[in-house]
């Protein structure tokens, strides 16, 4: 981790100089929290934008220079390339107010816990804070007994069900994100919506009019307009958005389609941001944390795949926006960091200990709380 020399003196001083005041610091929190995922993005379009192998494996019936991606997204360094596929989040976000660990070739290491490489056991060590290997071994649509960081959230704040609210593409979110039914908004795959808000009920109506290729992942373009209908709504203190595209388009072979769903995250986030930003309950107030369920293959040979033999598969990023952290761009060189301590860290961010709830969790990530100490 490189931190800012000028930042430490500055925090030692400003330690030293309240060493005579109640040594029991108050650690600067937020009062809302996002949770972003994007299902199976691997870190060589994050970190390194089109990977030209992959491209050219996709399309051996074209010369690869002559295809719309290539045109679009193609630049001769890694820095260019990814900031050509996501110009807002290089370019504002991670520059200015955020930070993004998981670039291998920095030595930041984000891997999983568990050992399965696919969905539903990332989603539930993300949302429990453990992994669950000898329990979830399948992506089934089944409840488990785990309580998640955002029951415990829902019970610390006492909030209506409106105001811890999941929006996600694949359906199965209906049954990962709670070991209870029902006490909190959930909108997951192609589900209707009793929900009285003329914005929300169009947009449930349409999501069946615009089929994808899959039975129980729709558009991502739905799950980010609900969840922005419900932002601007409800206000939710916690909300959880699972985009889906990234995963399928690469599983059907698709590299044009999974760089485009990239490039589409690029801008939803940047109308999320400039809507946060406008808005007293959120700007300077929340944390967010983006992140993914699992990793894929490395080479134009398995890119498509990911799943326990795959390697590559166990290695994901996770970015970090927050008021009370000061990094900005790539970690470097730190101790490898867990999937299993999201959970404790956005509890964390709200100023609640989520191991109070499960003891074995992963640590909240020490280093975005340096700060505090
Ligand atoms: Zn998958």
């Amino acid at each position: 981790m490189n931190l800012p020399s000028s930042r430490l003196t500055w925090n030692l001083l400003a330690y030293l100089s309240l060493a005579t005041t109640p040594l029991i610091a108050q650690p600067p929190t937020v009062d809302n929290v996002i949770l972003i995922t994007l299902d199976g993005a691997r870190t060589q379009e994050i970190f390194s934008g089109l990977d030209i192998d992959v491209l050219q494996s996709s399309r051996n019936d074209v010369p690869v220079e002559t295809t719309a991606v290539y045109q679009q997204y193609w630049a001769s360094t890694p820095e260019a390339r990814r900031r050509q596929l996501m110009p807002f989040f290089w370019g504002t976000l991670m520059a200015d107010y955020g930070s993004i660990a998981g670039n291998r070739t920095r030595g930041s290491v984000v891997e999983l816990t568990n050992t399965q490489r696919f969905s539903y056991p990332g989603y539930s060590e993300i949302l429990t804070g453990e992994s669950h290997d000898d329990v979830i071994t399948s992506n089934e649509n089944r409840r488990y007994s785990f309580p998640t960081v955002l029951d415990f959230l829902r019970t610390e704040l006492r909030l209506d069900r409106e105001r811890v609210a999941v929006f996600a593409a694949w359906e199965t979110f209906r049954w990962i994100v709670s070991n209870k039914v029902d006490t909190f908004t959930v909108n997951a795959g192609y589900q209707s919506s009793d929900d009285p808000n003329p914005t929300i009920r169009t947009l449930t109506n349409q999501q069946f009019e615009t089929l994808t290729p899959w039975d129980s992942v729709r558009h991502d373009f739905y799950t980010f307009r609900l969840a922005m209908a419900h932002l601007a709504a409800y206000k939710p203190r916690v909300l959880y958005l699972a985009l889906g595209e990234t995963d399928d388009w690469a599983h059907d072979g698709r590299y044009d389609r999974t760089l485009q769903a990239l490039n589409q995250f690029d801008d939803y986030l940047q109308e999320l941001w400039e809507w946060l930003e406008a808005d007293s309950q959120y700007r300077n107030r929340t944390g967010i944390i983006i992140t993914v369920d699992h990793g894929r293959g490395n080479t134009a040979a398995d890119w498509t795949d990911h799943g326990n033999a795959t390697e590559g598969a166990q290695y994901i990023w996770m970015a970090f926006v927050s008021p009370t952290v000061s990094l900005r761009g790539e970690w470097s060189d730190h101790e490898p960091i867990g999937q299993n301590q999201v959970a404790a860290t956005l509890a964390h961010f709200l100023g609640f200990d989520f191991r109070t709830q499960t003891p074995t969790a992963g640590p909240p990530i020490e280093t975005l709380f340096i700060q505090e100490h």
